[in-house]
């Protein structure tokens, strides 16, 4: 751990994750300035220890500094540009983690998925009976965890790309990279420049760390691994060390191929869903503990809000969330993840994605696609011609649209494959008008007398 007494930091930004640094820095004897470009009204500076020296409405680096900066900021723009040439180094909350923390980090990164699996790895290890810290890009800034850590617990972190870039010494003890896609290419300025961004997770690996790998993806099949570090892939055959036939996982230990658990058993439905179910069994079993100790709790979880997310029953039809799919390559997940066909409700805001394929995969994947609000009519014009779809404006007529679709035993899922602007917040408040629209939906639905209850079914 390093000494931060005395020790001189520029925090650049103040969302949660500069917040907590900055504070994290002072309370260990840091002299921390924290700016951002907000002006002072707008920032959380009832949240900021009062020894942090504050700059509203600029961008401020001290000369020889530190710097600690907020994964908004574009590598290579005029402010990256400023913290390089004024500061000593430039670091991101991730790094800083680090540095001062006590106990082992396991690190998630890679396009998709990354969540789920970091979320799913602290479960299981505090069923394992360890205490974990989980952070990171999964939402709680990492700063605020550090103080409770010891030296045998553990600290499981969501590390996106833009954080990943300004990571220096960052040393895991176990890596995950789920996949890699095109994305954030705006931001890293190429897709060479993300994936180096990526493979910066594993690069200060050596021996006695372990590197879980996606082994059917074709970008992590190209890659040059640390040498000494052991190497652990799952996949869809029974070549990898933890693999599924889509009815069950299995998993190799000691030599002997063991069925871990059947898809069926487990409340995380879908195969992409599989995939992260085998990184975190490859990471348990690898350095922490043998998947027979956490059978239970790799059953029992959840998943996350938003992602796959199981709203409800009503009427024999199963209604999924997702609206975390802001993009086509998180809905071709969802929709490759289910061999049973179901009704997709898709469609948001315009960001003017291709979506020749996407549409054609939607032909293949479902029985219908419900299309709405600003994408709708686009998204539907590149389905197949004779597959079944309706266009509507908003979220609600397309609950009502696929609830008279649907018939018993079907799935509905949103996933909207664009991001939710045209009419909501963000992602998160689309997913929760979604699941109050369905428990709307439930409670005209829960009471039928005995004379309305059939009837109202047939109606639909
Ligand atoms: P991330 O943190 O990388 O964005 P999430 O777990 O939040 O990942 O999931 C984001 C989106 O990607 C959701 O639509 C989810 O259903 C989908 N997804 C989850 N796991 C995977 C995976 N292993 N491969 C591809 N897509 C996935």
């Amino acid at each position: 751990m390093d000494s931060l007494a005395g020790k001189m930091y520029s925090v650049l930004g103040l969302a949660r994750s500069g917040v907590a640094a900055a504070n994290y820095l002072v309370r260990h004897g840091a002299r921390v300035v924290a700016s951002d470009l907000k002006p002072a009204d707008q920032l959380p500076l009832d949240k900021l220890d009062a020894a942090v020296e504050v700059r509203a409405g600029e961008n401020y680096v001290r000369e020889g500094d530190t710097v600690v900066i907020s994964p908004g900021i574009k590598p290579g723009s005029p402010t990256d540009v400023m913290a390089r040439a004024r500061g000593a180094e430039v670091i991101s909350d991730i790094e800083l983690f680090y540095r001062q923390c006590p106990c082992p980090v396991v690190a998630i990164t890679g396009t998709d998925g990354k969540s789920t699996t970091t979320a799913l790895i602290g479960s299981l290890l505090e069923a394992a009976g360890l205490k974990v810290f989980v952070g990171g890009n999964i939402g709680n800034a990492c700063m605020d965890g550090l103080e409770g850590l010891g030296p045998d617990d553990v600290a499981v972190l969501e590390i996106s790309c833009f954080q990943l870039v300004n990571c220096h010494r960052l040393h895991p003890l176990v890596a995950v990279v789920t996949n890699i896609a095109e994305d954030h290419v705006e931001y890293h300025g190429s897709m060479e420049a993300y994936i180096e961004a990526k493979k910066r997770v594993f690069r200060t690996m050596g021996e006695g760390d372990l590197l879980v790998l996606n082994g059917e993806d074709p970008e992590i099949a190209t890659w040059e691994l640390p040498e000494g570090a052991e190497i652990v892939r799952w996949g869809w055959h029974s070549g990898m060390n933890a693999w599924s036939d889509r009815e069950s996982v299995f998993f190799e230990a000691d030599g002997l191929k063991v069925r871990i658990a059947t898809l069926a058993d487990l409340k995380l439905k879908g195969l992409h869903n599989v995939e992260n179910i085998m990184a975190a069994l490859l990471v348990l079993d690898g350095r922490f503990a043998p998947p027979s100790q956490i059978l239970e709790a790799l059953k029992e979880f959840p998943g996350l809000e938003h992602r796959m997310e199981f709203v409800a029953n009503v009427d024999g039809i199963a209604f999924y969330n997702d609206s975390k799919a802001t993009n086509p390559h998180a809905a071709t997940a969802v929709l490759n993840a289910f061999d049973q066909r179901f009704i997709m409700l898709a469609g948001g805001h315009e960001k003017g994605a291709d979506y020749a394929e996407l549409g054609k995969l939607i032909g293949e994947r479902t029985s219908a696609a419900v299309c709405f609000g600003a994408t709708g009519a686009r998204l539907a014009s590149a389905l197949p011609s004779k597959h079944p779809s309706t266009v509507v404006d908003t979220l609600d007529q397309a609950v009502q649209a696929a609830y008279k679709m649907a018939g018993k035993g079907e799935m509905v899922i949103l996933v909207p494959a664009t991001s939710s602007f045209d009419q909501f917040a963000d992602y998160e408040e689309r997913g929760r008008v979604f699941k109050q629209l369905v428990h709307n939906l439930q409670d005209n639905n829960s009471t039928p007398s005995a004379s309305e209850g059939p009837a109202k079914r047939e109606m639909r």
